[in-house]
């Protein structure tokens, strides 16, 4: 790898087919103007084709050795280097519109994307590596075992397209299984929009730790039958059968309903 090898911690598996680097890039298609952010940069697999195409590229890399390298390679105030771990990085400091890109580390690919969507109001699209499996759960419809509260977190604050498969061949080290290219992009202000949340997230969590279980149980701490039904949700139903827009629901209805002073523990068991 050019010198280097590989980190496993670091989820390190790097692009070296050519076609796959185009088809990517293409489908981000870079325009001088964009603000963009790389994460994971690596070996400059995607840097390299991005840095032909903007000004100035944006990268969070966690790897000192790595970054020595992107330092040597290209001037600073071309490629802007953030050093550390992406779960930490305050994306708010680089302003909006964001473009956020990446092959990601797979190994933290869960809390990464719920750390991007909490930033959803300053992104005006993302492009992502990721295991096919990951994005086959992020992209699911109701009512089959990929959809889950991966589906329903990311899916109200993005629309997402799978855009195409990617084998273990064009990476170094080849990982297991197949990779997906994902795109999201946030929805409109006022479209499927919780008022609250942090609601929003234990709901769901809650709704889906036991997904086998019915909803009158599982969200029994937050919603009797009556704010279920008033949701569309029949209380007997379990949370894969329920769409994206009937959580929302719920969670503004119970968020109403606190405002207004319902004694309800919708803070979720103690
Ligand atoms: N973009 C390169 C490519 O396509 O060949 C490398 C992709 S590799 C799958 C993931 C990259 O993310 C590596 O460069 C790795 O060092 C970096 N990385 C891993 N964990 C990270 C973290 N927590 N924060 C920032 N970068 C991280």
């Amino acid at each position: 790898m050019r010198g280097h090898a590989p980190r496993k911690r670091f989820g390190q598996n790097f692009l070296v087919s050519p076609g796959i680097v185009r088809r990517i890039v293409e489908a981000i298609a870079p325009a001088a103007g964009d603000r963009m952010v790389e994460i994971g940069p690596g070996l400059g697999a995607l840097t390299e084709p991005l840095l032909a195409a903007l000004p100035v590229l944006h990268v969070v890399e966690i790897d000192r050795d790595l970054i020595a390298r992107l330092r040597l390679a290209h001037p600073p105030d071309r490629l802007v280097i953030h050093e550390g771990d992406v779960l930490a990085f305050d994306f708010a400091t680089l302003g909006d519109r964001l473009r956020i890109v990446g092959n990601l580390p797979y190994n933290i690919s869960t809390p990464l994307l719920f750390h991007l969507a909490s930033v959803a109001d300053r992104v005006r699209d993302m492009y992502f590596m990721l295991q096919k499996e990951v994005v086959d759960r992020m992209v699911a419809e109701p009512g089959g075992s990929d959809y889950g509260r991966l589906s329903v977190m990311l899916q109200y604050r993005f629309v997402m397209e799978r855009l195409f498969v990617v084998p273990p061949g064009a990476f170094d080290p080849a990982p297991k299984v197949d990779s997906a290219i994902v795109r999201l992009i946030p929805r409109a202000a006022g479209s499927l929009r919780a008022r609250d949340a942090g609601l929003m997230g234990r709901l769901v969590t809650a709704a889906f730790g036991q997904r086998r279980k019915m909803l009158r149980n599982t969200l029994r701490d937050y919603a009797t039958a009556a704010d279920l039904e008033a949701a569309g949700m029949a209380p007997t139903g379990r949370a894969e059968e329920q769409p994206v827009d009937r959580f929302v629901d719920l969670a503004n209805r119970l968020a109403e309903k606190e405002t207004a002073g319902d004694p309800r523990r919708l803070a979720g068991p103690a």
